[in-house]
């Protein structure tokens, strides 16, 4: 009889929430083009197994201690995790390819290439030791993943000290992000030269991949994918927003969320709520807490508000809200832990989203049309605020302003006032084009037949 042979795409997400996000949102994508899907991940942040019982998952050990699986620095865990996960990322793969091809059933499934994030500095040369084609996921805005690859160079050219009279300029290699953003994007003293080694890391680890699948499509990174040429020389597959390609839908929260959301926003009239959330890795102190809280209360406006536990520095959750603050909103605000974003946004009563610009939460605010107001805190943050503000404006930039009369008055202006409409206008278009991209003929849809073809010819 002659054997079925399956092929089976190895993907292999940082564990973080918004690369986990999109990393199984492109397994669901794959899978319903007919390809069988491993999930290798680590044990720090592992993804819900029981979420996606179509896929294998395996486990690696990464090595992380309680301590710093806590710590609030990235780019150290980042490190630490590079460090320890080679070896159990290649005994992994050893057992899987080892297994495929020694499986003698009539159906058989071949292990045809890894798929993982470009964070993953290790992962080319574990590749190629199996002749196996690696190709590197973008869950960035395209323009920012070339663009951080130009800091160390950047910052050789002499870019700080910055004077105060050119903070608001242009950074000629890297619009439109203004040298104010730059200078937050380039880390602190201590971080500097980990973060110019990684970065020069990442460069010399992607050049070699195969081809880089990017979360965004032509509709919003033209430019850029049209510079890519100059630094890279294998194909680019610029899929669009993964969440909005035609799959069953599943969660990937690493978090629980908290589903009363919906049935409060149903009880509030359309467009009235601003959504407010930072994503899951920022942080922030108490007195910027107690900001945000005022501006929302002071608004009189309904709210729908994710506070992470832990993300206050130095209280477990909201505790440091004054006795009887939620009381005083009558109802019109809500805090919750975790919210089921995408189904936040799409409902009717949302009518804006306060939002630190991860390039998750803006590609999702973007495709359900939900205009922003920016409060970018660190790294491609900075520059999709930009976007959003500058370039689209389809919202509001808070300019760091966390200060509750900058924030009442950039609520009033999104929600209330005539300005938050011609936004509304400018951001249904968007939306519009962006969803068109992924449809049957559309520049999205077109780059994930041509990913496919690819994947199927290994
Ligand atoms: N998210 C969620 N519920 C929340 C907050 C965030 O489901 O309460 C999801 C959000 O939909 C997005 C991801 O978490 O897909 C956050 O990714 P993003 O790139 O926006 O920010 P990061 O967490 O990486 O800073």
């Amino acid at each position: 009889m002659e054997k079925i042979i399956k092929k089976r795409v190895i993907l292999f997400p940082l564990p973080l929430q918004g690369c986990i996000n999109p990393m199984l949102q492109l397994a669901k994508i794959l899978y319903s083009r007919g390809f069988s899907i491993t999930i290798i991940h680590t044990t720090f942040n592992a993804p819900k197994s029981s979420d996606h019982p179509l896929f294998t998952f395996l486990q690696i050990q990464d090595g992380l201690s309680e301590t710093q699986t806590q710590t609030r620095d990235v780019l150290l865990q980042l490190t630490l995790l590079n460090n320890n996960c080679e070896n159990p990322l290649r005994k992994c793969l050893a057992k899987l390819i080892k297994h495929d091809s020694s499986d003698s059933r009539t159906e058989e499934t071949k292990v045809t290439c890894l798929i993982d994030d470009s964070g993953w500095v290790f992962t080319q040369s574990v590749a190629d030791s199996f002749n196996l084609p690696r190709l590197v996921l973008c869950a960035y805005k395209f323009t920012f993943f070339l663009g951080h690859l130009l800091v160390p160079q950047i910052r050789r050219d002499g870019f700080l000290p910055l004077p105060d009279s050119e903070a608001e300029e242009l950074v000629p290699m890297f619009p439109p992000l203004r040298k104010k953003d730059l200078v937050r994007i380039m880390g602190n003293k201590s971080q500097v030269e980990h973060l110019d080694s990684y970065l020069v890391k990442i460069l010399e680890t992607t050049k070699p991949a195969s081809g880089i699948i990017v979360m965004s499509c032509e509709e919003l990174d033209q430019d850029s994918l049209a510079e890519s040429h100059k630094v890279f020389t294998f194909p680019i597959y610029p899929i669009g927003p993964s969440h909005i390609h035609d799959v069953p839908a599943s969660s990937s929260s690493l978090f629980e969320p908290d589903q009363s959301c919906i049935p409060w926003l149903d009880k509030n009239e359309t467009r009235s709520v601003l959504y407010v959330s930072l994503g899951s890795i920022v942080t922030m102190s108490e007195s910027e807490f107690l900001e945000i809280a005022c501006g929302l209360k002071n608004t009189n406006l309904a709210f729908l508000w994710v506070v992470r536990p832990g993300s206050v520095h130095g209280r477990d959750w909201i505790e440091s809200l004054a006795l009887g603050f939620m009381e005083s909103l009558e109802g019109k605000g809500k805090i919750v832990k975790w919210a089921p974003q995408l189904d936040v946004l799409a409902h009717r009563a949302t009518g804006g989203f306060l939002t630190h610009n991860g390039w998750n939460s803006t590609l999702e605010s973007i495709c359900e049309g939900v205009p922003m107001i920016s409060l970018p805190f660190v790294w491609d943050q900075l520059l999709n605020a930009r976007f959003v503000s500058d370039v689209w404006r389809i919202g509001i930039h808070l300019e760091g302003r966390i200060e509750r009369g900058e924030i009442e008055r950039a609520v009033r202006r999104l929600m209330v006032e005539s300005e938050g409409e011609e936004i509304l206008e400018r951001i249904k278009v968007l939306q519009d084009e962006v969803r068109r991209s992924v449809k049957r003929g559309g520049s999205s849809y077109r780059s994930l037949d041509e990913l496919v073809d690819r994947i199927s010819s290994f």
